[in-house]
């Protein structure tokens, strides 16, 4: 009869299986694992377990094949071997490695000027105004954008990095020809698609390529009551191809509830009539469960917002907010504004997917066309001065 020591590599290897089989099925894993030995033969590579095994648990990011078995330093009752690995481990190993490195977040504000953009802005990083640079919050006058301007700043929370950056752009639409005006904005979005695919094919690429791509364009819609204008149909349907658009209605403070709620019904009959896939978009959902979420919030879509960077008292309670004939509008009281909701929906459910859905749809989609057109792939590296093989 085998030792418990012949028998372990092939019982963790069922286990593997079994394992690896219930993530592929979804199919549930008995509780009573009680694997053969299916194996007659012991492969050769499979030695006893050393405590100097090339494999320690930390080959656990090599999938589930033989040699990949983490060897356990000890001749343990089958009871241990059928227990903890430490699987589940790989979440506080990829908590720290997230830790360490951070993230970065670039977040894209578009619309006509003096639809409060910036003040949006300050007021969903509202802790670090007093950090941003000069200029920006505060007492100062906000100036008035004229040019594409991308300002970030590294914001810690609980031990965790994210940089962030800004990318105002000037007036949307403030021209008395608005032709192609999202022309500009566009660029830039491809203009850093384009740098990061030149790092990503560079022979000698970076380990963690800087992240300038734009995650989200938060789409400012004048709060007039009417309909979209002819302009956001355009630009959102332009640009809904290349980057995560998510529309949010501008000053919402100055509509009364009932026209808030049938300007909201109507903009969404308008973006759903001319095809503008805004995000989270219907076809990236991943499972019932995400889209059973993700309706939830385009029910609620687009949000109408009211930023602030005066503070009240309200009960005692220092409250951002705008005063009003009616009273103190609260920027974070889900009764008043939907500040909260778009907060919550950016930053707090979905900042991850939409890196994700930047990286995995829109980049991948233009990364495609690029090396298609170009015929190929040509190694290029940083410092070639020919733009032309990319
Ligand atoms: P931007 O040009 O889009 O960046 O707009 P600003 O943030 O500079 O704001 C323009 C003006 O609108 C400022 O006087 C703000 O105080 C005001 N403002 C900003 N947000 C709101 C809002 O939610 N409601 C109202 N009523 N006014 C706002
Ligand atoms: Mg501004």
């Amino acid at each position: 009869p085998a030792t418990e020591l012949e028998r372990m590599p092939v019982s963790l290897l069922c286990l593997g299986v079994l394992i690896h089989h219930h993530y592929l099925t979804e199919s549930i894993v008995p509780p009573e694992v009680r694997p053969k030995p299916a194996v007659p033969a012991k492969p050769p590579h499979v030695a006893a377990p050393s405590p100097t095994a090339p494999h320690g648990p930390s080959g656990l990011g090599g999938g589930f094949g033989v040699d990949r078995v983490p060897g356990l330093g000890h001749s343990g009752s089958g009871s241990t071997l059928l227990g903890y690995i430490g699987i589940d481990t790989i979440i506080e190993q990829m908590r720290k490695k997230t830790m360490k490195a951070g993230f970065d977040f670039n977040i894209m504000i578009v619309g006509h000027s003096g639809l409060g953009k910036s003040t949006l802005v300050n007021t969903l990083f509202k802790s670090q105004v007093s950090r941003w640079s000069s200029g920006w919050g505060g007492e100062h006058k906000i100036p008035k954008t004229v040019e594409i301007k991308a300002v970030s700043h590294v914001i810690e929370e609980g031990g965790v990095k994210m940089k962030l950056t800004v990318i105002d752009t000037p007036g949307f639409g403030d021209q008395i020809n608005n032709e192609n005006c999202w022309d500009p904005i566009s660029k830039y979005i491809n203009e850093q698609y384009e740098k990061f695919l030149k790092e990503e094919v560079n022979i000698a690429r970076k380990k963690r390529i800087p992240d300038t791509r734009v995650h989200c364009c938060l789409y400012f819609i004048s709060p007039t009551g009417h309909s979209l204008r002819q302009l956001d149909i355009e630009f959102m349907k332009h640009l809904s191809r290349v980057v995560n658009i998510i529309p949010v209605i501008a000053k919402s403070d100055t509509m009364t509830p009932d026209e808030k709620n049938e300007f909201k019904h109507r903009v969404r009959k308008e973006l759903e009539t001319h095809g503008i896939e805004y995000y989270p978009q219907n076809e990236f959902d991943d499972d019932m469960e995400d889209k059973n979420e993700n309706d939830k919030i385009r029910e609620a879509m687009p949000f109408a917002v009211v930023g602030s960077d005066k503070e009240f008292q309200v009960n005692g309670k220092r409250v951002l907010g705008r005063k009003t004939a009616w009273g103190v509008v609260e920027v974070e009281n889900p009764n008043h504004c939907e500040f909260a909701l778009l907060r919550d929906f950016l930053i707090r459910s979905h900042l991850q997917d939409l890196k994700e859905v930047t990286h995995n749809i829109h980049y991948e989609t233009y990364r495609a066309r690029r090396l298609n057109d170009n015929g190929g792939l040509h190694p290029i590296s940083a410092n070639n001065t020919q733009e032309s093989n990319l």
